[in-house]
């Protein structure tokens, strides 16, 4: 067996929390990460030196200040400030390994990662698609050599860029490009059209011809709907955008008749708690509804969203589903588990990566005593 890089030095640290220790040390899988999201303070700091840019402070404690989050403004004003640190396509590259190196310390073997290309035109930093492609690609490639961490797209449509509340029309100004690039980078890692930024005001129907189109062309369906906005938007992901995963989907929690629609569909959920607490949709975890939608059987799977800006990663996420939600060994196998299914991955590879994972569960198991 492939003995997974760091677990035995926490084993030895953490005896005492045989399920954290675990929780670390398992092979997992990552479904809703976002690229610009993942950026950790020291790397903005590589980025400015890079750029001769100036941050609101120039050594990590301070930017990790800077970083933690505050409101909804704050943060969007900090993801964006990140997102103009990106100026060449090494840039990318950069932060693509950068976060591989970090999935690598969690034992992530496998992630799907959200891009949101848009952004990178949209800020007028003289970049090209093809500029942008060039960086993700480079980093994909090192991802896997240096640190055997797969990785793949979703290239996603910001839909505050695209509509306009004004006056409740679909602009197309950021759906068109997004397809576009998203189509022609899928022999390039891309396997899904994705759709995110603020919901309020931007409900899912309006781009339905955008996800017509990405459908046609051989890719997923993966919007964020149902986390600021309540059920009516998780409908209208599924009816609209024909959605295969809900990008959180949490409020759907306030329809029965939709929690039973996700689970007679097995829809997976790509729920996030610490994003949702940070955010504020819940206001701790004892008021997350993933334990109800487990119970109810609904497809769950737990990753990180902006792992720095919400003060996670996604082995605190599976912590938390320990101390929180009173998940057991089991639990936790499972929840690795519907990720790798509900990824994009081929039938194959999934059948491989699946088989790993559980020779690595029941070694872990039996290193640990959690037999
Ligand atoms: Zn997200």
């Amino acid at each position: 067996m492939h003995r997974v890089g760091g677990s035995l030095l926490s084993l030895n640290n953490d005896l005492a929390h045989p399920l954290h220790a675990f929780a670390r040390a398992m092979p997992k899988v990552e479904l809703h990460l976002h690229l610009e999201g993942s950026i950790t303070p020291e790397t903005a700091l590589a980025l400015a030196r890079r750029h001769g840019a100036t941050l609101p402070a120039d050594d990590p404690a301070g930017l990790q200040d800077w970083f933690r989050f505050r409101d909804f403004r704050h943060f969007v004003e900090v993801y964006l400030a990140l997102s103009d640190l990106l100026r060449a396509p090494d840039d990318f590259r950069f932060i693509v390994v950068e976060l591989a190196r970090e999935l690598a310390r969690q034992n992530v073997r496998y992630a799907e990662v959200t891009f949101t290309a848009y952004t990178h035109l949209w800020q007028g930093k003289g970049l090209t698609p093809d500029d942008l492609i060039a960086g993700l690609d480079a980093g994909r490639a090192e991802a896997s050599e240096r640190f055997g961490v797969e990785l793949a797209w979703i290239i996603d449509i910001p839909r505050n860029l695209s509509f306009d509340p004004q006056t409740g029309r679909y602009t197309g100004a950021a759906s068109d490009p997004t397809v576009e690039m998203a189509l022609a980078w899928k022999d390039r890692g891309v396997v899904a059209l994705g759709l995110g930024g603020y919901e309020i005001g931007a409900p899912p129907e309006p781009f339905a011809p955008a996800f017509d189109r990405a459908r046609a062309g051989g890719l997923h369906s993966v919007p964020h709907a149902g986390e600021h906005v309540g059920p009516e938007g998780v409908w209208g992901a599924i009816r609209a955008l024909r959605a295969e995963r809900i990008g959180h989907g949490v409020r759907a929690i306030e329809d029965p008749e939709l929690v039973g629609y996700l689970v007679e569909h097995q829809i997976p959920l790509e729920l996030n708690p610490t994003s949702n607490i940070r955010l504020g949709v819940y206001p701790d975890y004892a008021s997350h509804p993933l334990p109800r939608f487990w119970d109810a059987g609904a497809y769950v799977t737990v990753n990180s969203d902006d792992p720095p800006l919400f003060n996670t990663t996604l082995n605190q996420e599976y912590h938390a589903l320990v101390d929180a939600f009173g998940f057991g060994v089991e639990d936790l196998e499972r929840v690795s588990l519907n990720a790798l299914r509900a990824s994009f991955l081929p039938e194959a590879r999934k059948a491989g990566l699946e088989a790993e994972f559980r020779a690595a569960f029941r070694h872990l198991r039996s290193d640990l005593g959690l037999l």
